[in-house]
């Protein structure tokens, strides 16, 4: 611990967002230079407790070494905290951008104060590591001779792909998409991650090793059986991809998109071609209507106002969370709180008010007569506890119309798509993804495995990544007999026995 004084004397002080109004003109990233003084100033808070919760069960779901780091950044040794940081984190890059950051609601000094700034600090350091040229991925020294299949290039069959190449497996991964990373290329928006960091990290494990397939989608264009056939262990890591509909009269109207159609068609239009060759929906001069709140729906929003929309307001069945923890939320569990996003300041910057508005149930999608939509009809609902279940009561006389040129539809996902699971023969579980345990990750195929959100269902890249290495562990296992890698709920000296 570097300063044990240090949460007394210094106050939190986040690395700020560029100013809301000028980050909407374009798709740069939204985050500013975090400042090296101010980085070891937040560093010094950490009071390195006796148990440090924002690391264990309920904090960081990869068990990340924060007051190590935290530590280390405070003395100014940068190369040092980088190497802690990757002993369990493949990609601090990613979730140094995306993580909301479960560690910072189980920080202890947020039980009387604000929290550390834990994320800020692990992106800065990963930052700085790429900046130095310190970020190396080696090509394993020995080969094993095995062959893994992953299938699917997000965040967890990168991380696993990363893991089971460095024990010296051969990795091809299979991406049905033209361009790697799954929901960290195609789902979060440039503002949020910029995709040339995605590539990068993707050409570092290209030359150490790890093979791509892109345009693979496995079941269609490629044969699932053979993929078995081929590879000794076979990973799928396909995302929960199927969205949630909303089957009310006027659904059939044009100008009704799924949110993930809206941003995935943006970041390829502005990759390809800067938005100009026109193969996007455009928002621009519209009344955008998001129906689902989450990061999808900001996302939405956030692509909107960068579009130019003529107005923008946000529909949310649930009822507003508080401002504070609820008495039934305590810490070190995840706060539930109201949190005002990038994408609501924004709105907030742009049309002077928060567009959100909760416990609205959509009814009816209204047609200008020409067969688009214009307009929606809604009403209020009021959420009631009864012996702990939440049951919705629709409230009467509440109706009213919302204008609507563009409806996105943010209500979230069902599962995995069917084809590669039923090529193979996989069960699924009650819920409709593959069924296999956490910590296990064995589907009912032997040699077939199964992690991140086509196994838990929709989550976040931490998550991800924890199933990702999680399952590289067990793999290497299921090949060798025994296994060094480490991952999360294991720690590296029993990994290293
Ligand atoms: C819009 C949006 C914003 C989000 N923002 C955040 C955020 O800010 N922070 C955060 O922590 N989480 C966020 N999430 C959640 C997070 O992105 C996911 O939990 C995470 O990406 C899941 O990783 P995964 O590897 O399991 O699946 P995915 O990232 O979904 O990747 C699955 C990949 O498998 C491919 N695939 C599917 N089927 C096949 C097939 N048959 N053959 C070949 N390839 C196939 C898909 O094309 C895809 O590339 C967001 C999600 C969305 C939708
Ligand atoms: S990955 Fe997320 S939970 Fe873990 S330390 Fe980073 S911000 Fe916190």
């Amino acid at each position: 611990m570097g300063k044990p004084t240090g949460f007394m004397e210094y106050r939190k002080k986040s690395v700020p967002y560029r100013d809301a109004t000028d980050r909407q003109k374009d798709f740069r990233e939204i985050f500013t230079e975090p400042g090296e003084e101010n980085l070891k100033r937040q560093g010094a808070r950490c009071m390195d407790c006796g148990v440090p919760f924002c690391q264990a069960d309920s904090g960081c779901p990869i068990d990340n070494l924060i007051p190590e780091w935290n530590d280390l950044v405070y003395q100014g040794r940068w190369h040092e905290a980088l190497d802690r940081l990757h002993e369990t984190n493949n990609f601090p890059e990613f979730t140094g951008r995306t993580c909301p950051a479960p560690c910072e609601g189980a920080c202890v000094l947020g039980i009387t104060d604000p929290p550390v700034t834990i994320k800020n600090i692990e992106n800065a350091i990963i930052d700085r590591g790429f900046a130095e040229g310190w970020v190396k991925h080696e090509r394993p020294s020995v080969g094993t001779g095995k062959t893994v299949a992953i299938v699917g290039s997000g965040p967890c069959g990168l991380a696993a792909a990363d893991q089971l190449n460095r024990a010296g497996h051969n990795v091809t991964v299979y991406e049905r998409d033209d361009r790697i990373g799954g929901l960290l290329m195609y789902g979060i928006p440039n503002m949020k991650l910029d995709k040339g960091i995605v590539d990068r990290r993707v050409d570092l494990m290209r030359q150490a090793g790890v093979e791509f397939e892109i345009n693979a989608d496995v079941g269609e264009n490629v044969d699932a059986n053979q993929l078995t056939m081929d590879h000794d262990a076979v990973l799928l890591a396909t995302g929960s991809t199927r969205p949630r509909d909303l089957s009310i009269p006027g659904r059939e109207l044009r100008g009704i998109h799924f949110a993930m159609d809206f941003l995935t068609l943006n970041t390829k239009s502005l990759l390809n071609s800067n938005l100009e060759d026109g193969n996007y929906i455009d928002a621009k001069g519209k009344n955008v209507i998001v129906i689902g709140g989450g990061d999808t729906g900001a996302d939405c929003i956030g692509t909107a106002l960068r579009h130019g929309c003529r107005s923008v307001i946000n529909l949310e069945l649930l009822e507003q969370p508080p401002h504070q923890r609820a008495a039934d939320n305590p810490w070190p569990s995840w706060p539930v709180i109201l949190r005002t996003e990038y994408a609501h300041e924004e709105a907030i910057s742009q049309f002077g008010a928060d567009p959100r508005s909760f416990s609205i149930v959509t009814k009816e999608f209204l047609a200008d007569g020409a067969g688009q939509v214009a307009a929606l009809r809604a009403g209020r609902v009021d959420w009631q506890r009864n012996d702990g279940k939440l049951r919705m009561v629709e409230v009467p006389d509440t109706e009213q119309q919302w204008e609507a040129d563009l409806v996105l539809l943010a209500m979230g996902f069902l599962g995995p798509e069917s084809h590669v699971g039923e090529a193979l023969g996989v069960a699924l579980d009650g819920r409709s993804h593959y069924q296999a345990r956490h910590g296990e990750y064995q589907t009912t195929v032997p040699g077939v495995y199964a992690a991140g959100d086509c196994r838990r269902g929709q989550s976040l890249v931490v998550w991800a990544i924890n199933e990702g290495r999680g399952a590289a562990r067990c793999i290497d296992e299921y090949l060798m007999g025994t296994t060094k890698l480490p991952a999360p709920g294991v720690s590296m000296e029993t990994a290293a026995n």
